[in-house]
């Protein structure tokens, strides 16, 4: 039996890369799935993609640094069906060394990566009444440090704790709040950066201790446990999927 039948989840950036796999994994295990991003053109593919798989879609252009918007949203849709599974996946990658950025674009980071969680998670949980899953996707950048990733890297570490911090108040109402850490992962937001610089991709998979990237579709498993009834006794965990990078004492040469 579909372990997600008649489960409504919300996903944002569910139109590409690791929110794409994860869309059409919950939806290929029985869920109605309700995709969130800014460019129509690709939500409608992967609601196409989906229903085409025979599996239950929707979307939503929306844009989630707007976070007092995509709140708005989470609750009109909790009006029409019961929400059981909210996703927040969409990122703001902001890169740049401290010296090199600027405030607004070091709290842009927040206000995708951070302030959009937290509104979705308030939202959600009012209207979780029978319960829910949340699922946070942080970083390995939210747990190891490297350079030009400050805001992005601090930003993800923050999802991380407030992930552990609303869990214990979704906790007596069944609802449960986890997050995942990807390492490095080909996507495309992944490949446009790999398409400027193929040398810095090869060198990342070289330095994981599998030798390689992984998969949206990898993440996506994990996620899928963390939505499921299988991890009813799991909340404000955070997940590593990155080959056993952050695991790793050091590089060998
Ligand atoms: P991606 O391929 O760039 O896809 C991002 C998705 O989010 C798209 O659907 C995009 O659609 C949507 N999006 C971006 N900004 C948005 C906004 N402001 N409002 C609404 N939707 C927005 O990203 P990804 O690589 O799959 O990353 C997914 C998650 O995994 C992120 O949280 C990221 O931080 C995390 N992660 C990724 C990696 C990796 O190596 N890929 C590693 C660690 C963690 P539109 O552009 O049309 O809005």
């Amino acid at each position: 039996m579909p372990v997600l039948k008649n489960k409504t989840a919300i996903i944002s950036g569910g139109s590409d890369g690791i929110g794409r796999a994860i869309a059409q994994s919950f939806a290929e295990e029985g869920a109605h799935v309700v995709i969130v991003a800014r460019t129509q053109d690709k939500i409608d593919a992967a609601v196409s993609a989906i229903q085409k798989s025979g599996g239950s879609a929707e979307g939503k252009s929306l844009d989630v640094s707007d976070a007092a918007a995509y709140a708005d949203f989470i609750s009109t849709i909790a009006k029409d069906k019961d929400l059981d599974i909210l996703v927040n996946n969409a990122p703001h990658v902001g890169m740049g060394m401290i010296s090199d950025t600027d405030l607004e674009s070091f709290q842009q980071n927040f206000k995708v990566n951070m302030d959009a969680p937290y509104m979705g998670t308030r939202a959600a949980m009012e209207a979780m009444t029978d319960g829910g899953s949340i699922i946070n996707i942080s970083s390995l950048n939210g747990t190891r440090a490297m350079q030009g990733m400050s805001g992005y890297a601090a930003s993800k570490a923050a999802l991380i704790h407030f992930t552990r911090n609303a869990a214990m108040e979704g906790a007596r109402a069944g609802i449960r709040v986890n997050a995942v850490t990807p390492g490095p992962i080909m996507t495309p937001g992944t490949q446009a950066w790999a398409d400027a610089d193929p040398s810095a991709v090869d060198a990342i998979a070289e330095a994981n201790p599998m030798g390689r990237l992984g998969t949206p579709e990898e993440v996506a498993q994990v996620v899928l446990f963390l939505a499921s009834n299988a991890a009813s006794y799991v909340t404000g965990v955070s997940i590593p999927v990155d080959g056993g990078k952050g695991n790793e004492l050091y590089v060998p040469t």
